[in-house]
């Protein structure tokens, strides 16, 4: 649709919605916007003097990529229905918002259309501003943090030395993830399937480059642990940090190497979860890049051309992401290691399927039990030797008693045959002597293992913190002094595509004098990873001042944060990083939390026709026309009520149009009865409608209280809030004939309003306006429901068993002839007196009795 046409259906009117009482969003939307920015202490957020409850409720911040799409929609729509409850509830409310504002599309757009990525950023942030504040967002801008600006990326800078300053940032020569198309280094976490996570077409390489790592491993155990202990968060996220953590229990164990010694030494630690195994070890195979193969091959030209060949085979694997899946090939060393358990000599082979990167690049090959080794084992005719026996419950199985299992044999629950002294233990006994004997002997021990590795930082790109190290000839590595921050990063320079950092080129920024020596000194060209930045901006918010990172006071005060909410995408890299960061920050002293956040709320994606909204499936729905043709009302309340928030939504316009056409007649609803006049309503003598709407009422503001408090169903809920309107629109000839109190019609309509509140904010500003209201409904007490007047009426009936009353039960007014049935016979007495005899009939009689007629 051209532009001319999308602007033409922007301003075509419903027929409905002619005529003077017509719900015009753009009119009362455009006011309270007005209003709501000429009042910065709105929705201020500050440390409360009143000692009211404190709430932290947070989005993930956006990066701003210059437009809002509706996955921000409706990951705001949720944090600021949530947020003005809260305040509702009588709560100090912190709702910050800020920009994810360093990255890679900013550098593309400068490559592109030669504009200087900070002025595409700020521009890009001033218009997703301009529409979240359309929206009607309540965030305390004065809180924003944007993480490009140096008064941000100074603290980056900073933490960084502290980092380093403890041993916990360090540098070193590591085979790196390259995204060709990023030209940059990638993080494990950034490499999805072989491919980069931006370009999922593009290939990862595989590079040596000298590298800055966190030392995140170091929190290994304590991330794991406290999963335990975080019943806010989502199972499933907490299931893929537990993976990604990746936690092993084994033994480590080295191996004598049987003939000369090399270069690399002469032992080969392997690391095993499976250590009850080790007499059925029939060869130990090492990675090809292990440093004992380049040993072995300096002195055989042959073995050397056959380990490059299985390094190239390694390496196309790992570029296609498919190491799991090769075709397994190995060539003998002709070398020999021993095991340390019983002095027999083991073949040493280079395996393809070896990584150098996971475990100590070796391991000692089982092929009775694991799949991979018994396939290797029959490919190259290798020793195959059973040391597992499934465990026959009741009895104590014995080698020999027993068929051999089919192979190869991978089952726990197992007794251990054909290994000397452990022979006849159970599995698990047998790891944990033998890793004790292995100790005792000091060729080995228990030891744990992760899957997490340390965290690379280093990026050869412009647009991010620079690492604040200098590298001086005389004095080596030396990091630029606190006083001296921030490191600025300069404006002026050609963004280009490179193998380095484009501030390598920019020479005057790159020679500087060393503080130690006074001599020249080169600074470190590599900047973070923007996930750095979003590690800790939260603190920030909570204080941005330009003398610290933060104020621990406040931090303590608001911390940790109630309540989280952003994409399951960010399940692992942020949340982690996050975790990381914060423990950090509570051994420097900082922070008294140990967990950043309280509560974690991942919510579902929008997607249209089935698919995830993106330009090249053009079928992208954009926030600005819905508000301009809807309203930002109705855009924000359909993203709420067309799915459970964590599940995703499937966008239809239509579905807008709908709640577009019940807020109108809400609004239509309120305009015809601002006149009635309020009242006490608890006790009024009511006909059966009016007390039915009473009834309705009550049930409704239990059901989206209740929903607010736990489930989040926010979809039912709003349905719930339909139903209502439904119920006093029915009763609308009633109150016409005076059969309805008028102090009710004023109530519910009040209550409906301030229901409506965190949903649809715009519009209930405007009735509460509307009913002559002069409070702020933001601060207006959130509607308290009496739990007697939320019941259903009951009646009571009598139970006759074969004529005779017995019991006496209470049924709804309205309940049917089968619940009634129901409920007599599940009656504790009458379920004592037919107990053992047959029911012949049950009579009910609506409203009087239940007749049971028994046999006999
Ligand atoms: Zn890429
Ligand atoms: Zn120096």
């Amino acid at each position: 649709m051209s532009e001319a046409k999308s602007s033409e259906a922007i301003h075509q009117v419903q027929p409905e919605e002619a005529g003077p009482d017509r719900y015009n969003p753009r009119r009362i939307e455009e006011k309270w916007a007005g209003r709501w920015a000429a009042d910065p202490e709105l929705f201020r957020s500050a440390p409360d003097e009143e000692n009211r409850k404190k709430y932290y409720v947070l989005e993930m911040l956006p990066y701003p990529s210059g437009v809002l799409h509706m996955g921000h929609v409706r990951n705001y729509s949720i944090g600021d229905a949530l947020a003005r409850h809260m305040w509702m509830r009588g709560y100090s409310v912190l709702h910050p918002m800020g920009w994810d504002s360093f990255g890679l599309p900013a550098e593309n757009a400068a490559l592109k259309n030669h504009v200087p990525p900070r002025e595409w950023t700020l521009n890009n942030i001033q218009q997703m501003k301009v529409q979240m504040k359309r929206l009607g967002f309540s965030y305390d801008w004065s809180k924003e943090v944007t993480t490009c600006l140096p008064d941000y990326y100074r603290w980056n800078q900073w933490f960084f030395l502290k980092l380093y300053e403890r041993g916990l940032a360090y540098r070193k020569k590591s085979k790196v993830n390259w995204c060709p198309e990023c030209a940059t280094v990638l993080a494990n976490e950034q490499v999805v399937g072989g491919c980069c996570w931006r370009h999922e077409t593009i290939t990862v390489e595989q590079r040596e480059l000298e590298q800055w790592f966190l030392r995140i491993t170091n929190y290994a155990q304590e991330l794991l642990d406290n999963l335990d202990h975080m019943p806010g968060w989502p199972d499933k996220v907490k299931t893929m940090q537990r993976n990604w953590i990746g936690r092993s229990e084994g033994a480590l164990v080295e191996f004598k190497l049987g003939g000369a010694a090399g270069a690399a030494g002469d032992k080969i630690a392997v690391f095993t979860t499976r250590v009850d195994t080790i007499f059925g070890a029939t060869s130990i195979q090492l990675a090809p890049e292990h440093p004992l193969v380049a040993d072995f091959t300096s002195v055989d030209a042959e073995l050397r051309a056959n380990v490059a060949k299985l390094l190239t085979e390694q390496r196309s694997a790992k570029e296609q992401g498919d190491v799991g899946n090769i075709e397994k090939n190995g060539v003998f060393t002709g070398r020999y290691a021993i095991n340390p358990f019983n002095g027999e000599q083991m073949p040493i082979w280079v395996a393809n399927y070896i990584l150098m990167d996971y475990g100590t690049g070796a391991i000692m090959s089982v092929p009775a039990h694991d799949e991979r080794d018994y396939e290797f084992a029959k490919k190259y005719g290798l020793d195959i030797r059973i040391v597992i026996l499934p465990r026959r419950t009741g009895e104590p199985a014995m080698a020999g008693e027993q068929e051999a299992p089919t192979l190869p044999y991978v089952g726990e629950e197992s007794l251990v045959i054909n290994s000397g002294e452990f022979s006849g233990l159970a599995v698990d006994e047998a790891q944990r002597r033998m890793a004790a004997y292995a100790e005792q002997h000091s060729f080995g021990k228990a030891t744990v293992t992760f899957r997490l590795k340390d965290w690379g930082i280093s990026r050869q790109r412009y647009w991010g913190t620079p690492i604040p190290m200098l590298y001086c000839d005389g004095c080596g590595l030396v990091p630029v002094p606190e006083q001296e921050l921030p490191v600025i990063l300069p404006d002026k320079l050609d963004v280009t595509l490179a193998g380095a950092s484009p501030l390598a080129k920019v020479t005057d920024w790159v020679i500087t004098k060393c503080p130690k020596c006074g001599g020249a000194a080169r600074r470190e060209t590599d900047t973070m990873d923007t996930f750095v930045d979003s590690s800790w901006y939260f603190y920030r918010y909570t204080n941005p001042t330009p003398d610290r990172p933060f104020d621990p006071e406040l931090v303590n005060y608001w911390f940790p944060i109630d309540q989280y909410i952003g994409g399951v995408e960010h399940a692992i890299l942020h949340l982690i990083y996050s975790r990381f960061w914060t423990k950090f920050m509570r051994d420097l002293g900082l922070v008294k939390n140990d967990e950043p956040a309280e509560r974690l709320f991942t919510q579902g994606m929008v997607v249209k026709d089935g698919a995830k909204m993106s330009k090249s499936k053009g079928n992208v729905v954009s926030p600005d026309d819905m508000v301009a043709r809807y309203g930002a009302d109705s855009t924000r309340m359909y993203t709420l009520f067309a799915a459970p928030p964590d599940r995703d939504l499937d966008w239809q316009d239509a579905g807008v149009e709908g709640i577009h056409r019940f807020l109108g007649r809400v609004y239509r609803f309120v305009l015809r009865h601002t006149g009635e006049a309020s009242g006490e309503t608890t006790r009024l003598a009511l006909s059966p409608q009016a007390r039915r709407l009473q009834r309705k009422l009550h049930q409704t503001i239990k059901r989206v209280s209740d929903d607010f408090a736990g489930r989040w169903h926010f979809n039912t809920c709003i349905a719930a809030i339909m139903e209502l309107l439904n119920e006093m629109q029915a009763l609308e000839p009633e109150m016409a004939a005076g059969n309805v109190p008028p102090a009710l019609v004023a109530e519910a309509q009040r209550k409906l309003i301030l229901l409506l509140h965190p949903f649809a904010p715009y519009l209930a500003h405007e009735l509460w306006e509307m009913l002559g209201e002069t409070s702020n409904i933001l601060r207006h007490p959130w509607p308290e429901f009496d739990a007697a007047l939320a019941k259903e009426d009951e009646v009571e009936m009598a139970v006759q068993v074969s004529g005779k009353v017995r019991a006496r039960i209470m049924v709804g007014a309205n309940a049917t002839e089968d619940s009634i049935r129901e409920l007599a016979l599940a009656d504790a007495k009458i379920l004592e007196l037919t107990s053992g005899k047959q029911v012949v009939k049950v009579i009910v009689v609506p409203g009087k009795l239940v007749n049971i007629v028994l046999r006999g």
